[in-house]
């Protein structure tokens, strides 16, 4: 038994998940370059889940989620904070990247956690609760962002990212949306008006 702690390992690591936290996501921002891209991910209806099938269960399936992100090809997983992580991708295209996140996105809507619920047909029957093993999942919501020209530094990107998110969250959940600006209708002309030519 080893009673050296770690404090660098303790100071970055999530302790539920093992991903690294938000401390060491704000230092990989130093060393990104030019080439990257960030995705935020979001469990759906997390607080629902919880409140039916309790906090413990909500853990269950939070390292459940993490290990699958950890899976991502060339992204890094952090845990962004509660129920919400952050995947940081390197010199990847843009179209290999969203076809990461949708396998990631599929695969763990795919994902089954076993919970322990009362059977209420068997509390009728016998008047004592007898455990039943029940099969639940969760769906993940996804926001994409790259470097733009209003979107210049990391932090701006995730914050990007994140309006990705929230389109994937009121489109209905279940979905990646790659940040895009809103396309600005063209303005008329104004000022000067054109010369009047005369012959
Ligand atoms: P939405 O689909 O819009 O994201 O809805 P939501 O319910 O997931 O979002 P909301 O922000 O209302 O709730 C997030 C929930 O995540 C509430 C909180 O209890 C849960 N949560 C955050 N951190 C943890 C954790 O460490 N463990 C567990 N079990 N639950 C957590
Ligand atoms: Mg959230
Ligand atoms: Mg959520």
């Amino acid at each position: 038994l080893s009673l050296v702690f770690d404090a660098h390992h303790i100071a970055y690591t999530d302790e539920l998940t093992g991903l690294k936290g938000r401390r060491a996501l704000n230092e990989s921002f130093m060393s990104l370059g030019k080439r990257y891209a960030i995705a935020m991910v979001d469990i759906d209806h997390f607080k629902q889940f919880n409140d039916t099938y309790g906090h413990d269960v909500g853990d269950q399936v939070l390292k459940m989620v993490a290990a699958t992100l950890d899976t991502v090809s060339g992204g890094k997983a952090y845990r962004f904070g509660g129920e919400e992580f952050t995947l940081i991708f390197k010199n990847k295209s843009i179209d290999s990247i969203i076809h990461e996140l949708e396998r990631l996105r599929v695969d763990i809507a795919k994902e089954v956690v076993y919970v322990q619920v009362e059977d209420a047909a068997n509390t009728a029957k016998r008047g004592k609760a007898k455990p039943a093993v029940k099969e639940v999942s969760v769906t993940i919501s996804l926001g994409l962002a790259v470097p733009d020209k209003k979107h210049t530094t990391p932090e701006q990107v995730l914050k990007f990212a994140d309006e990705g998110l929230y389109k994937a969250k009121r489109a209905g959940r279940n979905k990646l949306v790659v940040a895009k600006d809103a396309e600005k209708p063209a303005r008329k002309p104004r000022g000067k008006k054109p010369p009047i030519v005369k012959d």
